[in-house]
């Protein structure tokens, strides 16, 4: 538990499933004041509220797409107008899905990166100004992927999305340090959530993953969430422009392993 989090606004994109709901949850634990944007009435963020209100933490909730920059300054508003503050902005929201390059549209190119590094950011951009003009010397978490430096065939645009993020994470980190302004990067591997709930319903497709992972397991969402609130946290005071790999050692060339090579 981080105590300095407890009566921290953070706002969470796409926290209606998967990472952003379990990171929603785990600031719940901390007791945070917790705002999360959802994209579609389907997402369960009622039960989430319900589970961070139980827990002691605060919690609204707001639809709205990241793509669209009326809708992000509304969350923004919408944080500082529940909550007074926002201190803590976790661009999660995300989108995948496989095209093999030269089939690739330019409508699918143009959607993952509006949703996955456009998204990124308008959040940050607008959660930093808000942070410059109050003195806030908070706290971004841009969530992207091993693919920012893993290739990935047939999902290049996920994977020059993500390797946007990194560098709009690091860069923005170099930007802002001086006024106390942190700015980090989340790179999960394979995670238990809907965004891979087709490929994990496969056993064999799953095996295939799980044989990219050193550790040998697919990572449970709270590992992420562990990680965000680690990062939002003083603990991680000194920390910024990092890109935080949790992803069972899959970056460090598993094809390697045992002395292979
Ligand atoms: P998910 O599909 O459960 O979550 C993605 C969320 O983004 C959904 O709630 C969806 O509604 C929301 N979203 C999509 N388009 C949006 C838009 N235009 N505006 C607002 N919200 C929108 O999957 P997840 O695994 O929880 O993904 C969260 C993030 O983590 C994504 O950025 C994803 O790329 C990243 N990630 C996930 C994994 C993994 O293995 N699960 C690995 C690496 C990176």
């Amino acid at each position: 538990m981080y105590e300095d989090l407890k009566g921290k606004v953070v706002v969470i994109t796409g926290a209606g499933t998967g990472l952003g709901k379990a990171m929603a949850e785990r600031f719940g634990k901390e007791k945070a004041k917790v705002v999360l944007n959802y994209h579609s009435e389907k997402n369960d963020y009622k039960e989430t509220i319900q589970t961070i209100e139980a827990a002691g933490g605060k919690a609204a909730a707001l639809k709205g797409d990241v793509t669209k920059e009326e809708d992000i300054k509304k969350l923004l508003d919408f944080a500082v107008e529940k909550f007074g503050s926002i201190d803590i902005m976790i661009n999660n929201a995300g989108m995948e899905n496989e095209v093999p390059s030269e089939k690739l549209t330019l409508e699918d190119w143009n959607k993952v990166i509006d949703v996955n590094l456009t998204g990124v950011f308008l959040g940050s951009r607008d959660a930093i100004d808000y942070m410059l003009e109050h003195d806030i010397k908070g706290s971004i978490i841009n969530m992207s992927s091993v693919h920012d430096r893993i290739p990935w065939p047939h999902f290049a645009h996920y994977a020059a999305s993500k390797g946007g993020v990194k560098m709009l994470t690091e860069t923005l980190a170099l930007e802002y340090a001086p006024k106390g302004i942190r700015v980090n990067n989340i790179s999960p591997g394979a995670i238990d959530t809907p965004i891979n709930a087709e490929k994990f319903n496969d056993p064999k497709a799953k095996q295939e993953v799980i044989d990219l992972i050193p550790m040998g397991y697919i990572g449970r969402p709270e590992e992420i969430a562990a990680c965000a609130v680690w990062l939002a946290s003083t603990e991680s005071s000194y920390v910024t422009g990092m890109t935080l790999y949790a992803d069972g050692g899959m970056t460090k060339y598993p094809g390697f392993q045992a002395g292979k090579g």
